[in-house]
């Protein structure tokens, strides 16, 4: 998963950029990374390791002056976290610039990288994204857009783009839809960003979704749209964006964050009630309006019975106690108050590999819960996601390798509910049609990658 963020048109894009990066940080926190444009037609770009505030400074943002910039957060996979893969891609060709930064995952990568390699291309990094680059080199065309288009035909999968050719913006979202992207406006100019959220930062305008297929220009000319991949697909939006990832003030999809994970809840709890339950919480942060939705509808006491810390950087420093549940501690702890003698409900929004909500059970237990239900806003996640998302290889998923009763057993709770995907895909606004919910359902809506992904740098 990676946060995208453009702007076109206003001063100081570059410092704008910066700013909307911290709203995308929940999107990636591995790498971030500006390139603008200035009036005398020089593209400079910053791209640092670590998270936006550690890597990327206001006063650096001054050195990188112009109207036009494109920026990324970036979350990594395990062996390409490195500064070659992380973006903006910047190259420079036929005496002009290309900049792309890219959210999602291309299925075909691999295949089209052998054959850009066959022909001669040299690849600087391993990411999916530099093919798209590389494509963008060869076009013989003069329009941007129509530059971009030709690049990516015939790539598959999953991209929401923005992309810098002279002194043209340009955002992409592939047919399927399957990642978010919104263009707002800001004084003259225009905003595109992954999330609403970053609109809202830098005081834009939502003005609309970019649509799936569309190619959206934004220059001295205006704003042009072209749908040059008209239907083609059907449409397949990250139902796990609703779950988890996007941030509950945000809209994506045109529906509100805050609204889904709240009926997420309220499903959950019509579907999975716990009658013996004397309260309700949330593993914070991603689950907490799920929660809120479980304890309206179960009418039982939402509380606070986890506090999360907020300060402990992406590496910490392992913790010098042993066992297994050693991490979750430096990262959690139980309110002791809330929890002694008591029957809890414990929502959170997906289970994964079950090794954090195994040692969270033992937390709350050792904080004296009598008996721990734990309720899960989304299906059980059966297969890896070629979209774009992280997931595990399937033999690492809990609810791939043991039945409901066996993950019960495993994270050590006295009962296990998980929410259904009819009633995961009813509740998300404009369900339940038009999202993809393969790694619940395993109805991929296209062909699964040829080759491993990790040759291709399987990226965000
Ligand atoms: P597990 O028990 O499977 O180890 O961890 C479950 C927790 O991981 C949940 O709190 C959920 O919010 C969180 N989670 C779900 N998907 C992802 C992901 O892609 N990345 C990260 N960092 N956490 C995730
Ligand atoms: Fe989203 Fe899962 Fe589909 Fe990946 S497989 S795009 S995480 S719903
Ligand atoms: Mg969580």
């Amino acid at each position: 998963m990676c946060g995208i963020f453009g702007v076109y048109g206003q001063p100081n894009a570059a410092a704008i950029t910066h700013l909307g990066l911290y709203s995308l940080q929940h999107r990636g926190q591995e790498s971030a990374g500006i390139v603008s444009v200035d009036g005398n037609h020089i593209a400079r770009g910053s791209r640092k390791m670590g998270l936006v505030s550690e890597g990327l400074s206001a006063q650096e943002m001054e050195s990188m002056p112009g109207v036009l910039a494109i920026g990324h957060t970036r979350y990594s996979t395990a062996g390409s976290s490195t500064l070659d893969n992380a973006q903006p891609v910047l190259a420079r060709f036929k005496g002009g610039h290309v900049a792309l930064a890219h959210n999602g995952n291309i299925t075909n990568a691999t295949e089209i990288r052998d054959d850009l390699e066959e022909a001669g291309s040299i690849f600087a990094s391993t990411m999916d994204s530099e093919v798209v680059v590389h494509r963008l080199a060869r076009s013989r065309s003069t329009e941007p857009e129509q530059m971009l288009a030709e690049a990516l035909d015939g790539v598959e999968g999953a991209y929401c783009l923005v992309v810098i050719i002279g002194e043209t913006l340009l955002a992409a979202r592939d047919p399927h839809g399957f990642r978010p992207l919104v263009i707002g406006t800001l004084g003259d100019g225009y905003v595109v960003a992954s999330e609403t959220c970053a609109l809202d930062i830098v005081g834009a305008t939502l003005m609309r979704e970019v649509m799936p297929g569309e190619i959206v220009a934004m220059d001295s000319r205006g704003l042009r749209s072209s749908q040059v991949f008209p239907q083609s697909k059907p449409l397949a939006r990250c139902v796990f964006e609703h779950v988890y990832f996007a941030r509950p003030d945000s809209y994506v999809f045109s529906g509100s964050v805050d609204r889904a994970r709240r009926a997420l809840g309220r499903q959950l709890a019509r579907e999975q009630p716990a009658p013996t339950a004397d309260l309700v919480f949330a593993v914070p942060d991603s689950s907490n309006a799920a929660a809120l939705g479980y304890a309206e509808e179960s009418r039982l006491p939402l509380e606070l019975a986890l506090i999360r810390n907020h300060y402990i950087g992406r590496t910490f420093i392992q913790p010098t106690q042993s066992g297994r549940d050693a991490k979750v501690k430096v990262k959690y702890n139980a309110v002791k108050e809330v929890l002694v003698g008591k029957s809890v409900v414990m929502v959170d929004d997906s289970i994964v590999r079950g090794t954090t909500t195994r040692g969270l059970v033992s937390l709350i237990r050792a904080a004296g819960a009598r008996e721990v239900h734990m309720r899960v806003s989304s299906p059980p996640i059966t297969g890896p996601c070629y979209y774009g998302i992280d997931t595990p290889n399937r033999e690492e998923l809990i609810a791939h390798t043991h039945t409901l009763e066996g993950i019960a057993k495993q994270i050590g709770v006295d009962s296990l509910g998980y929410l259904s995907l009819q009633g995961m895909l009813h509740a998300v606004p404009g369900g339940p049609q038009g999202f993809c919910h393969a790694c619940f359902s395993g109805d991929y809506p296209t062909a699964a990658p040829l080759v491993d992904l990790m040759r291709a740098g399987k990226d965000c």
